[in-house]
């Protein structure tokens, strides 16, 4: 076994190798770039070596730099994670000449896999079975346009160097086939510097079933059994579930040996998946095979009871691998849920922040966290915005979906929008319980994963309101210097208040004025035409709550736009509106044409001066390697650009000047 290794990698998942390397005995070697000096992975490992600037070009994906620290820090191997250089036979390549083990398949299965058309081609041969579509190097548009029509609408644009969800199209019909192509193509080469395509058949209601598979260098082959990702948005996987429901012994029997098959196809070594799409008739098509350890790899050795870490260093460093086909024993279910900064209301787009708050729920047997932050941390534009993945196993799939549900509830982030009350809706959503799962999931259930906002309203806006209230009451004593005196109970309304007050708030992206009127034994709430009776204390970041007779507590956490108060039901930011400003800036009518967030603008995509109608696609900027396109909010003309492709700008900045028809 090695002494010492190099993870070429940050986030949960440098921290996550460096765990297992710890527990073997192996000492570990970090790498940073300038963005992540103060970061967990850094503080975690034996060792760490600054290599570059923030992008990551400039320093985790300069792989000449990533093996001369391994020479210089005499590391025996490198893990690269995933992401970043886990897929580059070149670097594999590199390594190998350095005389330092790459902890992956040889450089053959890389390239072989590397390419989802040439992929698609060995599996064939291999009589692995594939989703009908075209995958051949004539890229003609004319060409790829004509296969489609052949195979018939919808179709999938997937681009051959793909991965992420990038660089993918769905296409539904002949009309929109060359819009989709050249925005695919765009985003292809923008990510992958390639900008080749495949057509493939839209499968309309398929799963995503994929099969763990591990060889090492003695012609052993296994399958880990598979993980369900059907849950997806932006053709990305968000909660995934070992194992998938529904799976017969049979089906995982053949879905397995089909996996094996495709690894032996190309000589596998160490750990890899193979993703199949599961139609609704039981048949499952071959998609592509991942050669690295996925993002989702925890809840397979949460049902298999096995360090999947461990089995790739020991593949690496020559071994055989710990268990045989009929050794391996499945137990429970688990789930993983993906916790990421971004925006579920407008598409999930990332977003950066601080961390001023961050209360991960507890840790146990049941329940576990993998991430790579920690409070006071940065989401940058730099990288992928996950937080953690948070998973959790119990023994069969319901308890384990309680668990899930409760550990979403107990996760306290502030500093930046999240998807955690999205997850929650999630993981508590009916269809989901009862595993009625397809990769459309989200689409066709909308209505209960996005929440009701006015349901929302009823519940968090007097609960805001109250916070406040008990906050504002709280700085005033703190002021008034003396903590002992009578005045200062902490349930009460203070002598020189008024009786009745005028609070105005900002939550679920409404203004509201509220009022505020001290009753016996509570407070009555009242906005628009409603109203509602609360009661409540605040007792350090605790706010227990009464409502006709139900209590309840939720924390409250102060950020710097405001506060967020965690419920049971999920999280509520909202902050006061200072009296002098009143309304809100989103008002000027401008807010559709603002920048989404930080990001570059890729391309503009008409002239300044023309005419277009609503809907028309006016820009597209990239943030966080994702393409946004920016649209005519009403008909109108486009009277000027503000920015050109290249420039970098904020978020929130106006990106053109569009007049609206009929505006004088
Ligand atoms: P990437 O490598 O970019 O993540 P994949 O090829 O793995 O792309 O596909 C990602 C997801 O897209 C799949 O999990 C599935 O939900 C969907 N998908 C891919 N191919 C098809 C298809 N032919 N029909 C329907 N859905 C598909």
């Amino acid at each position: 076994m090695f002494d010492k290794i190099l993870i070429a990698n940050r986030g949960e998942i440098a921290c996550r190798v460096i765990k297992t390397a710890r527990r073997l005995g192996i000492d570990t070697v970090a790498v940073y770039s300038d963005a992540d000096r103060d970061a967990l992975h850094v503080a975690l490992a034996d060792e760490a070596v600054h290599i570059g600037g923030p992008a990551p070009k400039d320093s985790y994906l300069r792989g000449a730099r990533i093996v001369e620290v391994a020479q210089q820090t005499g590391a025996q191997a490198i893990h690269p994670g995933y992401g970043f250089l886990s897929e580059n036979a070149d670097f594999a390549r590199a390594c190998e000449e350095a005389g330092i083990a790459f902890i992956g398949p040889g450089t053959g299965a890389i390239e072989a896999m590397g390419s989802k058309s040439a992929a698609k081609r060995i599996m064939e041969e291999a009589r692995v079975p594939l989703v009908p579509g075209y995958h051949g190097d004539d890229q003609d548009p004319a060409l790829l346009r004509s296969s489609a029509e052949d195979m018939g609408f919808p179709v999938l644009l997937k681009a051959t160097a793909g991965g992420g969800g990038k660089g993918m199209r769905q296409v539904w019909s002949a009309e929109e086939f060359d819009e989709a192509l050249a925005a695919a193509k765009r985003e292809a080469s923008a990510s992958f510097g390639d900008d080749r395509m495949l057509v493939e058949k839209y499968l309309t209601r398929p799963r995503h079933v994929e099969v763990q598979v591990f060889c090492d260098s003695h012609g052993n082959g296994v399958y880990l059994a598979e993980r369900d990702c059907s849950v997806q948005r932006r053709h990305q996987k968000v909660i995934e579930e070992a194992p998938a429901p529904g799976m017969t012994e049979e089906l995982r029997r053949q879905m397995g040996e089909t996996a094996v098959q495709a690894a032996r196809a190309i000589d596998y070594r160490g750990a890899g998946t193979v993703e199949f799409l599961l139609d609704e008739d039981g048949s499952f098509y071959f998609m592509e095979m991942n050669t690295r350890l996925q993002v989702e790899h925890p809840v397979t050795e949460m049902i298999t009871g096995q360090d999947l870490v461990e089995w790739q260093l020991l593949v690496a460093a020559g071994a055989e691998l710990p268990l045989q086909q009929d050794e391996v024993v499945l137990r429970g279910h688990a789930f993983e849920a993906r916790v990421y900064a971004e925006d579920p209301e407008q598409d999930f787009l990332p977003q950066t922040g601080t961390l001023q708050f961050l209360q991960p729920p507890e840790e146990n047997e049941h329940v576990r966290v993998d991430t790579g932050v920690l409070q006071g941390d940065e989401i940058s534009v730099f990288y992928d915005p996950m937080i953690a993945k948070l998973i959790v196993w119990d023994e069969d799939r319901s308890r384990a979906l309680r668990r899930l549900a409760s550990a979403l509830s107990d996760y306290r982030i502030g500093g930046t929008t999240t998807n955690l009350d999205f997850l929650y809706n999630l993981a508590t959503a009916a269809p989901f319980m009862n595993a009625d799962l397809d990769t459309g999931f989200i689409e066709r259930h909308r209505d209960l994963v996005f929440r009701e906002r006015e349901q929302d309203i009823k519940q968090d806006l007097p609960a805001a309101a109250l916070a406040l209230l008990l906050v504002r009451q709280r700085e005033t004593r703190a002021e008034a210097g003396d903590p002992w005196s009578p005045w200062q109970d902490s349930g009460g309304w203070r002598l020189n208040e008024a009786h009745r007050q005028l609070l105005q708030i900002h939550c679920h992206q409404q203004d509201f004025d509220v009022w505020v009127e001290r009753r016996n034994n509570g407070y009555c709430v009242s906005w628009q035409d409603q109203q509602a009776f609360i009661n409540g204390s605040l007792d350090g970041d605790t706010l227990l709550l009464e409502r006709e007779g139900h209590r309840q507590r939720a924390v409250l956490a102060s950020t710097s736009e405001g506060f967020i108060l965690y419920g049971q039901d999920g999280a509520c930011p909202f902050h006061a509106l200072s009296p002098d400003t009143g309304e809100s800036d989103a008002g000027s009518g401008g807010g559709d044409l603002a920048a989404p967030m930080n990001g570059t603008v890729v391309t503009l995509l008409v002239d300044a001066g023309t005419q277009v109608a609503e809907g028309t696609a006016l820009m597209v900027m990239e943030a966080m390697k994702m393409e946004h396109t920016i649209r005519a909010p009403k008909d109108g003309t486009v009277e000027q650009f503000f920015y050109q492709p290249g420039d970098l700008v904020d978020g929130g900045a106006e990106l053109l000047q569009f007049a609206a028809a009929g505006d004088a």
